[in-house]
């Protein structure tokens, strides 16, 4: 099928971008198709956000977003901050010595879900075909290396490669113009990368796991627009750092999680179990206690900011939102920078199909774009915050980030750059301390199984595994006895196990519960997991995350 602009991912820089095309192509009368496809079953169904959204690119993007009936009906009322110094204990920071980016004033707390299928919606009336349950698992290049669209997976074929009954070949979407945005860790956009050495000049991208749940608690309990914010307990404990969020949101429900950098070090940190402690906290208790909890979810982000975004064009396509790395990391939103950035992908790419280029071209004026836009802006003025936090540790790296933030607003004269990748740091596992984890009380903490099962995952199982082993003997032959292997503890859907066998140990991969949150392909040490896209429809089926 051909289109003059291909999307690959129905997140909010894919949705932006398509709806900012159309608009743009009914102002100037130019005729332009355009096609979104989404791996999800729906619109909204890979979605995990927190989330706190900054309305900036809303506004501009639709700036009658509220007689549309956009689903940001709950302003952020008050912010609390706070250190936990330990399981029991934790301090309030006074707003003053908050950096001012992580202020909240006239943002919305949101279900990024349901935002993105209103944002579908709004695609879909201005012309925009969505395609949900397809998963773009190839990129397409013309023979001079262009690139050329993509080709969506087949479905139907058997866990030894044979076509069953229900075999449907993949399509191909041929494109002037492909736009990948497909989050953190993008399948797709990782081999761009590489074909095209697009982060030849970057630092590494660094990354967190971010771990959420949604639980419905009693009216006393909730004050909607509150949204609370905590670093310390209990990552400090390995060493490790985060951060933990809890939004007061609609409906007597809150949104709560948990992030851990993914650049920690002790190979026995078990992010999920990190969350769970968490929740134990007298100061996350007091608001859980009585109530239920509905769904869970995980979900990576990259957080290394402007220092490690790679050039975003190359012949044929743009790489936009998370798939390149646009997140604000002070401030952990990504939504807002990840919808400007499809918005001047929109303009780059109208100004190329009006201009009437020999498509596909290389899109390289989006690079001057950008650094005129606030986007550009926003992230430099926040380039150091990985550098000090990585550098200095939670503490001593949040006052230089005060510093740096409220007294020179992001000028210092120097660039701060961490170049080991996340999964380059695992220490020998037998350097580091064991985590006693207690035992989850099925009340305020569950265990793995059983909170994967309300993330309503599903794969097809008779199907090749998409978590794929570049070489199959390295998890056990390397990581076990060098890292314990680290995969049984930060896969946030207990996918990966070792099962105790006569003949020894063996390395086992559930890839039916794997909830597409990218950690495996991030973290593993040997870097020998790597996960491509499974049948689309597969994976978890979030509500309002
Ligand atoms: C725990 C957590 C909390 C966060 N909190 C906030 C917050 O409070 N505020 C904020 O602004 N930001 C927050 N963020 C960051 C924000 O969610 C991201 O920056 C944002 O979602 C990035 O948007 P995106 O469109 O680039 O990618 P995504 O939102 O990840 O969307 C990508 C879409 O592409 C689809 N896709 C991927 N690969 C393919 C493929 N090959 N074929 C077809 N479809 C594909 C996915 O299924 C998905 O629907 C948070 C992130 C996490 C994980
Ligand atoms: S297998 Fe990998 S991508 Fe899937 S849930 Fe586990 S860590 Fe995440």
């Amino acid at each position: 099928m051909e289109f003059d602009v291909v999307i690959v991912g129905a997140g909010p820089a894919g949705l932006s971008a398509a709806c900012r095309i159309m608009q743009l192509a009914t102002e100037k009368e130019q005729e332009i198709t355009v096609c979104v496809v989404e791996k999800g079953s729906e619109v909204g169904a890979h979605i995990l956000s927190g989330a706190v959204l900054e309305p900036r690119a809303m506004d501009e993007l639709f700036p009658d977003w509220k007689e549309r009936g956009a689903p940001l009906s709950i302003a952020v009322s008050e912010d609390k901050f706070f250190f936990y110094t330990g399981a029991t204990s934790a301090i309030k920071i006074p707003n003053f010595f908050i950096p001012k980016p992580t202020h909240n004033e006239g943002n919305y707390i949101v279900s990024l879900g349901n935002v993105c299928r209103w944002l579908a919606e709004q695609a879909e009336g201005m012309g925009v075909e969505v395609y949900p349950g397809f998963a773009a698992a190839e990129v397409l290049y013309h023979e001079d290396g262009c690139v050329k669209g993509i080709a969506t997976g087949d479905m139907g074929i058997s866990e030894s490669g044979e076509h069953k009954d229900s075999y449907m070949p993949g399509m191909e979407l041929h494109a002037k113009y492909t736009l990948f945005a497909e989050g953190c860790r993008g399948h797709l956009g990782k081999q761009l990368m590489e074909k095209f050495a697009l982060d030849k000049d970057s630092d590494p991208q660094h990354y967190g796991i971010g771990i959420k749940e949604i639980w419905e608690i009693p009216a006393e309990q909730h004050q909607p627009g509150l949204v609370v914010h905590g670093l310390g307990w209990p990552l400090q404990e390995s060493g490790s750092s985060g951060g933990a969020f809890l939004y007061h949101a609609e409906n007597q429900q809150v949104y709560i999680g948990f992030i851990t950098d993914l650049n920690y070090s002790n190979p026995h940190v078990n992010p999920f179990q990190e969350f769970q402690r968490w929740k134990h906290h007298p100061e996350t208790a007091k608001y859980l206690s009585g109530g239920t909890r509905l769904s869970y979810g995980a979900r990576a982000l990259t957080k290394g900011g402007i220092n490690s975004l790679p050039r975003m064009h190359f012949p044929g396509g743009l790489l936009i939102g998370c798939d390149a790395g646009t997140l604000n990391s002070v401030k952990i939103k990504g939504n807002h920078t990840a919808m400007k950035s499809g918005m001047l992908a929109a303009e780059t790419v109208v100004e190329a199909l009006a201009a009437g280029a020999d498509a596909p071209a290389d899109l390289a004026a989006f690079a001057s774009n950008m650094e005129q836009s606030w986007l550009h802006e926003e992230l430099y003025t926040t380039r150091n915050f990985s550098g000090f936090m990585h550098k200095f540790g939670t503490l001593l790296g949040a006052g230089m980030v005060w510093i740096d933030q409220n007294i020179f607003g992001g000028r210092l004269p120097f660039t701060l750059h961490d170049r080991k990748p996340d999964y380059a740091v695992m220490k020998p596992a037998a350097e580091c301390k064991k985590i006693d984890y207690p035992t989850p009380d099925n009340k305020l903490s569950f265990d793995r199984l059983s909170s994967v099962f309300i993330s309503n995952t599903n794969h097809e199982e008779d199907q090749p595994c998409h978590l794929t082993l570049k070489d199959d003997s390295v998890p056990i032959s390397v990581n076990l006895p060098q890292w314990d292997e680290p995969a049984q503890r930060y896969c946030p859907a207990g996918v990966y196990e070792i099962i105790e066998e006569e003949s020894g140990p063996r390395f086992q991969i559930n890839g039916q519960n794997c909830v597409h949150c990218k950690t495996c392909d991030i973290k593993d040490p040997s870097q020998n997991i790597v996960w491509v896209t499974p049948e689309g429809l597969g994976g978890p089926n979030y509500p309002n995350m």
